[in-house]
């Protein structure tokens, strides 16, 4: 992506938040071309990733539907203009208010992840004299192979139906009549860049449908959730994530009938490369082992490498190609030790007033941010 100048920086307050517009669209582009002219692949766009109405808009633009996790996300998908049929809504614990919201918006799949939580909706549905689409997450016991913290289809993890519990609650599903049952949805964590995993989910969905199948049971949809993962190393060499090797496993190894759709709901993947963010150098301190660049972005503007232990490449801003190379241990100025950003970063020689860009922090970032030290919340600023 393309980085501010020290001469642009100078002008605006930091830590903030640069988004690459350009870069967004230029994914978006890739990401619709990939997902072909299949009218049965529909792809939505995980809103908890970065819900930035600015992004939004270019999002819905580009055709995609909307996955959202609360109800204010639900709310801030319509308010960005997503068609209400395209927003699904998924999460293990829907408050009531939450359902309602959902239901009166018109949205077109619930994401339902327990039994419970079924009736619950069936209940609200025929009180309020509608039908609810819905979908049953199945937690389809497969690792991710990515940070424990953002694996979510293993049994010891919260989400979804036990597979074993699954032939009961399709049947009771299908019973309900406050309830359409269209399929199953499957998500199994995030930042998945072993395309292993996702080839397993595929084997594991053929077997469930074809299960099902036999006892007459055919869904209309299959949804198999998010994770792609981004390139956090080399964010220059891959700004764009590799979308068509990502639907060509879904392609080459899903057996989709020709009346399922097959929905994607990725977050990461679609915002993770467009924002890099900005913090100044205030201090360097030389310690007894390690030499400290303490900058004025902390973990309460990027938890990410604090909360899953996640590296961000970290770039000097306008430093001349001669400058001497340091070893450093970039930190923050939040109370926390854990509250570093890398450790023994090679960057070129750093200066109290330096400017330094955190890569990859499109998705994750900014809509992570907390206000810990009563700390103020990072500034964006958008390119164009
Ligand atoms: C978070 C989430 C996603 C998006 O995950 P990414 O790794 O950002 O693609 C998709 N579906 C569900 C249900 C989620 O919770």
């Amino acid at each position: 992506m393309i980085l501010p100048t020290a001469e642009l920086l100078d002008r605006i307050p930091t830590p903030v938040y640069f988004y690459d517009l350009d870069l967004l669209e230029a994914t978006l582009k890739a990401l619709t071309e990939a997902a072909g002219t299949d009218q049965r692949f529909r792809v939505h766009y995980a809103i908890k990733a970065n819900p930035r109405p600015q992004l939004l808009d270019i999002i819905k633009s580009y055709g995609l539907g909307a996955d959202c996790v609360s109800g204010n996300e639900v709310t801030a998908a319509i308010e960005a203009g997503f068609e209400p049929g395209k927003i699904f809504f998924a999460g293990v614990g829907k408050t009531d208010e939450e359902i309602l919201t959902a239901l009166h918006a018109g949205i077109g799949c619930f994401n339902v992840e327990s039994e419970q939580e079924l009736y619950v909706i069936d209940d609200f549905a025929r009180e309020e004299m509608m039908t609810a689409n819905i979908a049953l997450r199945v937690n389809p016991e497969i690792d991710a192979h990515t940070h424990r913290y953002i694996t979510t289809g293993l049994s010891e993890n919260k989400f979804g139906i036990p597979m074993s519990q699954l032939d009961r609650i399709v049947g009771i599903a299908l019973r309900l009549k406050g309830c359409r049952l269209m399929g199953l949805h499957f998500h199994i964590g995030s930042q998945i860049r072993n395309f292993d995993s996702f080839k397993l989910l595929c084997e594991r969905i053929n077997a469930l449908t074809s299960h099902f199948d036999r006892k007459g049971i055919h869904f209309s949809s299959i949804n198999v959730g998010g994770g792609l993962g981004i390139d956090y190393d080399n964010p220059d060499s891959e700004p764009i994530p590799p979308f068509s090797d990502y639907f060509r496993i879904f392609r080459e190894n899903l057996n989709l009938a020709a009346d399922q759709t097959l929905h994607f709901e990725l977050g990461r993947s679609v915002t993770g490369q467009c924002a890099a963010l900005i913090s100044k150098v205030l201090y360097i301190k030389e310690g007894d082992t390690r030499r400290f660049a303490i900058i004025d972005a902390g973990m309460t503007d990027l938890i990410r490498p604090a909360l899953y232990q996640a590296t961000h490449t970290i770039v000097a801003i306008d430093k001349p190609a001669d400058a001497p190379v340091m070893k450093y241990d970039v930190v923050g100025p939040v109370c926390e030790s854990s509250d570093v950003f890398a450790t023994d970063v090679a960057l070129p020689e750093l200066r109290r007033g330096d400017y330094v860009a955190i890569m990859s922090a499109g998705a994750y970032g900014e809509a992570m941010a907390s206000r810990y030290n009563l700390r103020d919340l990072p500034e964006a600023v958008f390119s164009i």
